[in-house]
């Protein structure tokens, strides 16, 4: 599932193909499913958007946003989105396809679950945007040393293991599970670490670490684990995934550890990212 280096990388994708194209068709919800999520009835779309144009795309958190004069076209983390050229084939399932007169086509399709919400500027709420566009990005200068030393100094996240401060309650938004494991891997702390046992070093190195992989996945144009507007996986080897757990430790060359944690796997490197005694 994408996260913000792959969002703003998306972003920066459908600013420079599909945003000035003037959109001759939309499809909305051509193939059901359980777990796409719209914002009012998706035939409505159509009506809002037809031969217009897409000005500009953003992205905040793991989320994506074109933008039609005031009205809004977002998705979530879980949506997959796809550029076709005039002779590619289009998918044959999808959840979103936009056509535009040039015949080039945008395809959206949800893997797990995920949000295709269209609505005009206003008229629409969800908690997990409003958390995105409302608390500072970890990649913008409003993210600095004081503002991350407030929420790993706050009373109610000392107990919790360092999986949990980084990627529940949209404390950072767009950081979750897949990017958290190299943050940490840098850092030389331990997943299930908990926040109370972490030294000033420690909690200034996870500052720093956070911003340098963060950068490192954007330039690389996202995670090799994911994939890209043209169907290409980023350039940025996740090492503590199941990509590349397999090659060892690229810093002491021991084997990683991948277990089952909080709903999710955790892949740690055993001699570099030591737990110690407190749990
Ligand atoms: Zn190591």
């Amino acid at each position: 599932m994408i996260e913000l280096p792959e969002a703003c990388v998306m972003a920066g994708q459908l600013n420079k193909t599909v945003c000035g194209r003037e959109i001759v068709s939309l499809t909305m919800n051509y193939t059901p499913h359980k777990f796409a999520f719209y914002a009012g009835d998706p035939a409505d779309y159509g009506g809002f958007l037809k031969s217009k144009s897409f000005e500009t795309a953003v992205s905040y958190g793991g989320m994506v946003e074109l933008r039609a004069g005031d009205y809004r076209l977002v998705f979530s983390d879980g949506v997959n989105l796809r550029f076709y050229g005039e002779t590619s084939r289009r998918p044959v399932k999808h959840q979103m396809l936009i056509e535009f007169y040039d015949g080039t086509a945008l395809s959206g399709s949800v893997q797990m679950y995920g949000g295709l919400w269209g609505f005009v500027d206003g008229d629409f709420e969800n908690e997990y945007r409003k958390a995105a566009l409302e608390k500072p990005s970890p990649i913008s200068s409003a993210f600095d040393n004081a503002y991350f030393s407030c929420l790993i100094g706050a009373v109610k996240v000392q107990k919790l293991s360092l999986k949990a401060f980084l990627a529940t309650e949209q404390r950072i938004p767009g950081l979750g599970n897949g990017v958290l494991q190299d943050i940490l891997w840098r850092c030389k702390l331990h997943p299930r670490r908990k926040v109370l046992t972490l030294s000033t070093e420690e909690k200034d190195a996870l500052y720093s670490g956070i911003r340098q992989t963060l950068d490192m996945m954007i330039s690389a144009g996202g995670r090799d684990t994911e994939k890209d507007l043209f169907g290409q996986n980023g350039g940025y080897p996740v090492r503590m995934s199941t990509l590349h757990a397999s090659e060892g430790c690229p810093a002491c060359g021991s084997s990683i550890t991948k277990e089952a944690y909080m709903g999710g796997s955790i892949y740690y490197c055993p001699e570099c990212q030591k737990l110690g005694g407190d749990l």
